[in-house]
């Protein structure tokens, strides 16, 4: 161990330091990255410095990450164009530091995300935020195409074993039921499929907006219905729906309110919006802390509390009716919404 900290450090006094601590616990890690990690931890009380303490050891030694078990077990790091987000994309407003995550280790890390993750508190609304963001994921497109099934449609086949979240999504039709019993519905970003699997079996008319085009063709081919494609800040539409559904999508986008306004504009003015999205004072998250993995989440670029996220509805012309806890994903808060 002390040839992987001289490796590392080239520092005998911080080497011998960390030495003393690992000999006290001998189980903590055995590979040099969960040592980097270590030594951020113990040497850096600021998320700031431990951020740049650990993005400067992943230029230095970009192999540290390589490692069986890991997603990605050869991953090297590389630099990639980042969009440093300076303020807010909630209110616009300043951040201070709020919690330095180790993305490497979440099950879907991959290129061209950075290894380590910096989430931002805004002084202003209290949301959270992260500073860096990969350019690739934030290009908005412009373009719109209608997808229906192909040709290979008449084989495709979703995976899916289990119907737990298929029942999920049943209680969930059930439950909006009390605001409408209006038939058709736009769910925006549409998974793999589910919430618009049960919808045709309860009899519902689907509408959807995905943005990634071969998520938009699969579920098509496997349901045989159409699904526009596009990018939702973008999405045009001549009428307007008694349900919309935008489950986990709001944390995606780097401009909550202008989704938010844009789903107001489709929604009838007696229609309901569900909208589910992580809370970061669940109880969930209250209970694990910063053990929950929505902090290693890569593809999470804004983060609510549920007051921040109320304030931000009302602002858009909505109001909430109901708050659940999520049983879809862990963490994540359920709001049935009307306009005010
Ligand atoms: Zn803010």
């Amino acid at each position: 161990m002390i040839y992987i900290y001289i490796y590392i450090y080239e520092d005998e006094e911080f080497a011998g330091e960390l030495f003393r601590f690992c000999a006290k616990a001998p189980r903590i890690g055995h590979s040099s990255v969960f040592l980097v990690e270590l030594i951020a931890k113990l040497r850096f009380s600021s998320e700031r410095r431990k951020f740049e303490f650990l993005m400067e050891t992943a230029e230095k030694y970009p192999n540290i990450f390589k490692r069986e078990g890991m997603p990605r077990p050869d991953y090297i790091y590389e630099p990639t164009a980042q969009r440093i987000f300076e303020k807010c994309p909630v209110c616009g407003g300043t951040g201070e530091p709020y919690h330095c995550a180790f993305s490497y280790r979440m099950a879907d890390f991959d290129y061209p995300f950075q290894p380590f993750k910096l989430w931002m508190k805004c002084t202003g609304c209290g949301n959270l935020y992260t500073e860096q963001f990969p350019e690739e994921f934030l290009a908005l497109s412009e373009r719109q195409k209608e997808i229906v099934p192909n040709e290979n449609s008449e084989n495709a086949v979703s995976n899916i074993t289990s119907a737990h979240t298929l029942a999920i999504w049943s209680d969930i039709l059930n439950k909006l039921r009390g605001y409408t019993d209006k038939k058709a519905l736009l769910e925006v970003g549409i998974g793999n499929g589910e919430l618009l699997s049960v919808a045709l079996e309860m009899g519902y008319e689907p509408n959807a907006v995905e943005i990634v085009e071969e998520s938009a063709q699969r579920v098509s081919n496997i349901l045989g219905i159409p699904i526009h494609c596009g990018d939702f800040l973008t999405f045009k539409s001549d009428k307007t729906f008694p349900i919309i559904i935008m489950g986990d999508v709001i944390e995606h986008v780097t401009d909550p309110e202008a989704a938010l306004k844009s789903a107001f504009s489709l929604l009838d003015d007696d229609g309901v919006l569900w909208l589910s999205t992580p809370n970061y004072e669940s109880s969930f998250t209250r209970l694990r802390k910063f053990t929950d993995p929505m902090w290693l989440e890569p593809y999470h670029i804004t983060y609510f509390n549920y007051s921040g996220l109320e304030a931000l509805l009302e602002k858009c012309g909505f109001e909430v009716r109901e708050y659940s806890v999520s049983s879809r994903y862990n963490g994540s808060m359920e709001l049935i919404i009307t306009k005010k």
